[in-house]
């Protein structure tokens, strides 16, 4: 299976997607998370991508096609994996599917994940992540046990630079206007899959699984 979990920041693609990793197997693939990994490392790569993610601007397609490109080409990508946060402009949504192609491959269903953008600030401004396993949580709707710890591994929690609320803001009129047209894209082949995006985690989850049990 190889699929796309789609949707504006702060959609639930994360959750979501690691929630679907750990019922069926399948190999999450984050860009946003990879990106970070590297702007944790300090390399030449992390360097410059954090210079865009700060502005909660777009990292130029090449550098993330490439990250991706040998990110797909390892070996425990071989049976399958789920895209979150990739592609999410038109040309890297042709640089993928040109790749596949290549394989004899292709993506099996978009997911997309909508909600409105009121509701996006609201989830990302109480988002909080565990700096040692990357863990998910909402201060409000989803808060850890021990307050700024997290429930798997004691670790401690942060906010990401980029959640602030004017960053909020620009990402999503970058997701509006370069991202979005992704949807038509999908649509005209046939793959894109709307999934209600406001309703509980497990509402959610339960309308993906819907989704997932007609692909087989
Ligand atoms: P969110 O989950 O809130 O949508 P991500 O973690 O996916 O955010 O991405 C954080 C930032 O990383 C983006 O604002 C962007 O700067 C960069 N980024 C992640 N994926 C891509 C991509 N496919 N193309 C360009 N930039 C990306
Ligand atoms: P994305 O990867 O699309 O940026 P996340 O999965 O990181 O989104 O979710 C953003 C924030 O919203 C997180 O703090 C998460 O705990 C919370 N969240 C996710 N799904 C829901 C939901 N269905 N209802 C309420 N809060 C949610
Ligand atoms: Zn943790």
């Amino acid at each position: 299976m190889r699929l796309i979990i789609f949707g504006p920041p702060g959609a639930g693609k994360g959750t979501q997607a690691s929630r679907i990793s750990s019922r069926h197997g399948l190999l999450h693939i984050s860009t946003g998370d990879m990106l970070r990994a590297a702007v944790r490392e300090g390399t030449q790569l992390g360097r410059l991508a954090k210079s865009y993610m700060d502005k909660g601007e777009l990292v130029p397609d090449d550098v993330v096609f490439g990250i991706i490109k040998d990110r797909i080409t390892k070996a425990d990508s071989k049976d399958g994996f789920m895209l979150d946060g990739f592609p999410r402009t038109i040309p890297q949504a042709k640089a993928l599917d040109r790749m596949l192609g290549e394989e004899g491959l292709k993506i099996g269903a978009v997911i997309s994940i909508e909600v409105d953008d009121e509701e996006v600030v609201k989830r990302i401004s109480g988002r909080r992540v565990c700096e040692k396993c990357g863990a998910m949580y909402h201060i409000i709707f989803d808060p850890p046990k021990n307050s700024g710890y997290c429930d798997k591994c004691d670790g401690k929690l942060y906010q990401r630079d980029d959640d602030s609320e004017d960053v909020v803001r620009n990402r999503l009129r970058v997701y509006r206007k370069q991202t979005e047209p992704l949807k038509e894209y999908y649509e005209k082949t046939g793959i894109l899959k709307v999934v209600r995006g406001t309703g509980t985690v497990e509402e959610v989850f339960s309308e993906i699984e819907r989704i997932l049990e007609k692909l087989n």
